[in-house]
């Protein structure tokens, strides 16, 4: 049985969540070729400290950055780097932050500069089969269900579902019961109750669904070396409808960034 939040938790995690979706805007703005890794890493740690909040990914399990930054094949994971960022690159950055005793957790994939069709059909498809997830995130439903809405809209693109990976719950800890993966069958899995609170989180490949493990045990990089995409958003499950608590519109409606 997986504990909902209380209102006044969710009030916490809504904190988190809006500092995590500025942070976003923050790396989104610095996004460009030339740039390292490394310096959206500082840009997105100065950004998280100067609004009281920790860089909760930094020495999680032994985490050697404040943020994660993949680069084309890399799915999730990648540590920031003295990698100079080209055009045609594309770059998730996914953020945590710990504040007031609580998380938050999201992430978006930046195209570096112009990309080709290819990616940017990635990008949309598997940023909207996070939103057909969300959808799915309502009272009454199962983690099945936002599983079987995320897989058959990426799937109907061509694209292919990353399994070694899940979304989950988010609270005082920032992997929590239940987990959420990105494929699944309807009706299946743990039960959705309101104040629930949790992040969704597809990885969808360009290419097949393989990934495999860098040799610094983090990186998570496509089989086949293809461009791979994610987005992460933290919903609180309600009657009807998912309340988004992070958001992209720092990044999307601030005409300097390139999404
Ligand atoms: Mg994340
Ligand atoms: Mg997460």
């Amino acid at each position: 049985m997986v504990e909902p939040k209380t209102e006044e938790e969710i009030a916490l995690l809504r904190e988190n969540a809006i500092i995590v979706s500025k942070t976003l805007a923050e790396v989104g703005k610095t996004v460009a070729p030339g740039v390292t890794t490394k310096e959206l890493n500082r840009v997105a740690e100065t950004f998280i400290r100067d609004n009281g909040a920790i860089p909760s990914f930094l020495g999680f399990d032994g985490f050697p950055a404040a943020i994660c930054t993949s680069v084309n094949d890399c799915v999730v994971h990648g540590f920031p780097s003295d990698y100079v960022l080209k055009e045609g690159d594309i770059v998730s950055a996914d953020i945590g932050t710990l504040y007031k005793g609580y998380n938050g957790d999201s992430a978006y994939t930046f195209p570096v500069g112009e990309v080709d069709a290819e990616t940017r059909k990635l990008l949309d498809v598997t940023k909207a089969s996070l939103f057909k997830g969300i959808e799915a995130a309502v009272v009454g439903a199962r983690t099945g269900d936002i599983g079987y809405a995320v897989q058959t809209y990426a799937e109907s693109f061509g694209f292919s579902v990353v399994r070694e990976l899940e979304g989950h719950g988010i609270g005082r800890e920032m992997h929590e019961q239940p987990g959420v993966p990105n494929y699944g069958r309807r009706g299946k899995g743990t039960h959705l109750v309101n104040g629930m609170v949790i992040c969704i989180e597809p990885m969808i490949n360009a290419g097949g669904r393989g990934v495999y493990l860098a040799r610094n045990g983090w990186e998570v990089r496509t089989a086949d070396r293809r461009n791979a995409a994610h987005y992460e958003l933290t919903v609180v499950v309600r009657h009807g409808f998912a309340e988004q608590l992070s958001t992209f519109d720092f990044i999307e409606k601030d005409p300097t960034i390139k999404f």
